[in-house]
């Protein structure tokens, strides 16, 4: 079975691969959806996305990243895609998961599947993580170390002189 793992991912935390990680180990093959809404504005352009999340997922042979600005059940039927799969935080995740995965199955067909974030993630996002970085905060405890430059360096803010931006 396929799963596409659609989002922003502007930037990829560790609760992401975390999520990735745990779909790899359940379906056959994950496919990661980075996708651009028009009307939002990312701090990471859609093909920086795309190439961080290969990177921090490039030791698992089953998942595969893709990037798009189309509707998510067009991208998951061209990718041959049988379920969404979404992670959930808490609670206040669900209304709007709920609705989505709504519209998901009556305009596409698919239904979607929940992992629930493990616990050590469950407040994390990627806003904090942006947030933090602008200010210089330490990000290593929340993003995947490979990414943790590339990340300053788009908020132009280097927490010490000895980090490459
Ligand atoms: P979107 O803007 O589409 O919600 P995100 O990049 O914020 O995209 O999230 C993509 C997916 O990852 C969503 O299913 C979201 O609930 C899930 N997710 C976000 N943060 C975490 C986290 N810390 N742990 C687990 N899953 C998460």
């Amino acid at each position: 079975m396929r799963a596409i793992y659609a989002g922003s991912f502007s930037p990829p935390t560790l609760g992401h691969l975390d999520i990735i990680r745990r779909a790899a180990a359940l379906f056959d093959e994950v496919v990661v959806a980075v996708l651009s809404q028009s009307e939002k504005t990312y701090l990471f352009s859609l093909e920086k996305r795309r190439e961080m999340l290969a990177r921090v997922t490039g030791e698992l042979p089953n998942v595969r990243v893709v990037a798009d600005t189309g509707m998510l059940v067009e991208l998951a039927r061209r990718v041959g895609a049988d379920v969404i799969l979404r992670g959930i935080r808490d609670a206040s995740d669900l209304p709007l998961e709920m609705q989505m995965a709504t519209a998901n199955r009556s305009i596409g067909g698919l239904d979607t599947v929940f992992l629930v974030c493990s616990p050590s993630y469950s407040l994390l996002s990627s806003s904090i993580v942006r947030d933090c970085a602008r200010h210089g905060a330490p990000i290593e405890g929340m993003v995947p170390a490979q990414i943790v430059n590339d990340i300053y360096a788009a908020c132009a803010k280097a927490p010490d002189s000895k980090r490459s931006v």
